[in-house]
């Protein structure tokens, strides 16, 4: 046997099925037209925004890191919800622009952004983090050509990383950002060429549990922007993305992220900011905290076999709609996410089962030796902390399979 992740709070049953906004899962399967599904609950991401806000100090804007779920109904809900929006390419720029968020909330980060897409964001007012020398040259020139004055931040590889976190993308060699001690010859060099300097963006890590090292981590940030300010010599800084890293339990053992000490943490160091940031406009940017846990995946058991002894049940979803759920997207020792019988919600444990896709491969599994109620061909299987970095990060097309419905309610 081995242990499912922790099913993440607000999940009810309804008739003995897992209900989802009011909707029983069956219900949601025939609103949506069939399965495999993902189903998003507005209801949930407003009480994650809100439970954020009320522990951070007011002062934090919150921005949505739109890779997480880049769904055109997932982002207009959270044009409601957030403060700025950090879009990764050319494509999430169309996706924001198309959802009617103003350009000026709208910062784009991510390495090899192309000349076509430079050229897109600085037409439209986005806010451009550098991520190197050369990227600042080609956006000066993109500026001039379109006669625009771009607004331009850089990204800091700062020499620090985020203790304890999934994703590390600070500290030493990375592809991403600009080596600190560089930083300040760089910012020059924009405010000289008359490009409208917005600041900088130090982003550590991604899925950190671990509140004392964030809080650690963001007031590293604050010494560091404090100290490039004062080196770059030119005022305070105007804007400081401090970064994110709050990540979401996936896994047994895992527990929530303590926000009231990373918001203490913070407003303690707010009281006291030096004169370099003592006005500058600071955000955090999250992507799968905010998302993460209000989306579920369904896909229905359509086999169920014993195969020397272990029973499988086989259902018409997978990897090529849950590639994170598979133990393929980043991880080194795979462990079961939280998934539960979906139709037999309120039903007790009763026998030790694998859980897998329908893809010719033994990658695909969505559960290993998991203890569930007994299910039959027909029950539906819910995945959970679905809601980022699911449908818009695997391999839908993979064995001609195609993309799973989607369903906000
Ligand atoms: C991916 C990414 C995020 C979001 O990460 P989460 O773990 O989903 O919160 C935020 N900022 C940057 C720069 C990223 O690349």
């Amino acid at each position: 046997m081995k242990p499912l992740g922790p099913i993440p709070a607000g999940y009810a049953a309804r008739d003995g099925q897992l209900a989802i906004g009011g909707f029983t899962a069956r219900e949601l399967v025939a609103q949506a037209g069939g399965t495999p599904l993902f189903v998003y609950s507005r209801q949930m991401l407003d009480s994650r925004m809100a439970e954020l806000r009320a522990a951070m100090p007011e002062r934090l804007a919150i921005h949505y890191a739109v890779k997480a779920n880049p769904w055109h109904p997932v982002i207009e809900h959270m044009k409601g919800l957030a403060d700025g929006f950090d879009i990764a390419s050319g494509g999430e720029l169309t996706k924001v622009l198309d959802a009617g968020i103003d350009p000026s909330l709208v910062s784009f980060a991510g390495p090899g952004k192309r000349d076509a897409e430079l050229d897109a964001a600085i037409a439209a007012g986005v806010t451009i983090n550098l991520e190197s020398a050369a990227e600042a040259e080609r956006a000066i020139a993109i500026g001039e050509r379109l006669e625009i004055r771009p607004r331009l931040a850089v990204r800091v590889n700062p020499d620090f990383e985020l203790r304890g976190s999934g994703m590390k993308m600070g500290g030493g060699a990375k592809p991403f950002g600009v080596d600190a001690d560089r930083v300040p010859d760089l910012v020059r060099r924009i405010v000289a060429s008359g490009a409208d300097w917005q600041g900088l963006h130090i982003f550590t890590g991604s899925q950190a549990l671990d509140a004392e090292a964030i809080a650690e981590t963001q007031g590293n940030v604050l010494d560091l922007a404090d100290q490039l300010t004062r080196e770059i010599g030119h005022g305070p800084l105007p804007k400081l993305n401090m970064g994110g890293g709050i990540g979401i339990p996936y896994f047994s053992g895992d527990t929530p992220v303590d926000l009231a000490l990373i918001g203490a943490r913070l407003a303690e160091r707010f009281a006291h900011l030096p004169e370099t940031l003592a006005h500058t406009r600071l955000c955090i940017e999250l992507g799968r905290f905010l998302v993460g846990e209000a989306g579920v995946y369904l896909c229905e058991i359509v086999d169920r076999k014993v195969s020397h002894g272990e029973t499988y049940l086989v259902t018409d979803g997978g990897l090529h709609h849950q590639l994170a759920a598979s133990g393929n997207f980043g991880t080194v020792v795979r462990r079961n996410y939280p998934l539960a019988i979906a139709t037999r919600f309120a039903d007790e444990p009763t026998e030790e089962a694998s859980v897998v896709g329908c893809l010719c491969t033994p990658l695909d599994r969505l559960a290993d030796k998991a203890m569930l109620p007994h299910a039959e061909v027909g029950d539906l299987v819910a995945v959970f902390c679905a809601g980022a970095y699911g449908a818009s990060a695997s391999p839908a097309n993979f064995l001609g399979q195609g993309p799973a419905r989607e369903l906000l309610v």
